[in-house]
């Protein structure tokens, strides 16, 4: 079932196109996050779906209704925003019952139905307090339960726990987490952070200058890039130019400064001889070996620093040519001490290549 069908919306601001022609689909009981730098047209997307602002182009449709030009309060959506600070003044409850009052709930109904959601967001014991007198974190938790209390069709989040420090942050994305995997709620989210990104979504929207750039689950999104931005803007990447030289049988070879690279591509009519491409490579898929051979997929330099992080070693490598390499390695695999200034050869396998 498709909770939300965003066709071919565009919004422009004088000179600026914020949104840029944006096609996306939310199934019932996605979590999908629109992913980008900031001026992406995250906010703008989501304040269109929301009905705070009319695109110049496009449609916008709820549970199969056109809603384009609906009033944002008769979207049947829940917001949690940032800075979408909770009513100073009303106790915790009259916060959370607030929506249900607007809906002229009766009395009994509502009292159960707060009690209901702070039970969910475990916080039982908070009903009479003011907002002031919570936690960062238990405030945006009883935003949540006030977004809950009245089960909109759509939840939508932007940035929410931008303003949490990165304890309260993990805590708070563990439960977002959990909400939507026990209540099957629909979530469009918003962050500019690729790991909140990755931990939280079904599928992700990467957004770069209005345009959706690729929409696809997450590790599609990491193993798959289809573009250099998307395979930089998403976890630690080894990116390096130069030029196919033979494609044949499901491999394509690739020369640059550094050396020869090797890749396996499903469809090699894709490319031609002499294309200018690009080949990713994530550093976890580099492992040190023996330099005496010279061969494809290999590089060889001198080790520029290494940053030990527990379970990983983060190795930064520069080769004669100049170009960086950065390699994750895992501790308990490494033998031997790796020191700043030595030679080292570091090489990976021919599947770990993404052109
Ligand atoms: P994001 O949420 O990804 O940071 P926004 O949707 O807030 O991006 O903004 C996208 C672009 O549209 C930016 O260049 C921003 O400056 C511009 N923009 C957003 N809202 C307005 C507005 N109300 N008036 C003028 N320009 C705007
Ligand atoms: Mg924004």
């Amino acid at each position: 079932v498709r909770k939300l069908d965003i066709r071919a919306v565009g919004k422009r601001y004088r000179s600026v196109i914020a949104v840029d022609d944006v096609s996306l689909e939310v199934a019932d009981g996605e979590f999908l996050t629109l992913l980008g730098p900031s001026g992406s047209g995250k906010t703008t997307l989501l304040s269109i779906v929301a009905g705070l602002v009319l695109p110049d182009s496009g449609e916008v449709h709820i549970d199969g209704r056109l809603a384009t030009y609906m009033p944002a309060h008769k979207r049947d959506i829940g917001m949690v925003f940032q800075n979408y600070a909770l009513f100073p003044h009303l106790s915790v409850f009259e916060n959370i019952a607030f929506p249900l009052r607007m809906r002229k709930h009766r009395e009994a109904h509502i009292r159960d139905e707060v009690a209901r959601v702070l039970g969910i967001v475990e916080l039982p014991h908070v009903a009479d307090r003011l907002p002031r007198q919570l936690s960062g974190g238990q405030q945006q938790r009883i935003a949540l339960a006030r977004c809950m209390v009245y089960q909109p069709s759509i939840t939508i989040m932007d940035e929410p726990l931008g303003a949490l420090d990165k304890g309260l942050r993990d805590t708070m994305q563990l439960e977002i987490k959990r909400l939507h995997q026990q209540y099957g709620i629909t979530v469009l989210y918003v962050t500019h952070d690729q790991e909140e990104a990755l931990a939280l979504s079904d599928r992700i929207c990467l957004m770069r200058d209005g345009r959706a750039e690729q929409i696809a689950p997450p590790s599609e999104l990491y193993f798959a890039p289809r573009s250099v931005f998307a395979a930089s803007f998403i976890g630690d990447s080894n990116l390096l130019d130069g030029r196919v030289v033979s494609a044949a049988e499901g491999k394509l070879v690739v020369d640059g400064s550094y050396g020869r690279i090797v890749a396996e591509v499903e469809e090699t009519g894709a490319f031609d001889i002499g294309d200018e491409v690009v080949a990713l490579v994530r550093p976890e898929s580099i492992r040190l070996c023996g330099s005496a051979e010279n061969r494809e997929n290999m590089v060889s330099g001198v080790v520029d620093s290494v940053l030990f992080a527990g379970g990983v070693m983060n190795l930064f490598v520069r080769t004669n040519d100049g170009t960086g390499f950065q390699a994750k390695l895992l501790t308990s695999r490494t033998t031997g001490a790796v020191e700043r200034g030595a030679r080292v050869s570091l090489s990976w396998d021919i599947r770990d290549v993404r052109l």
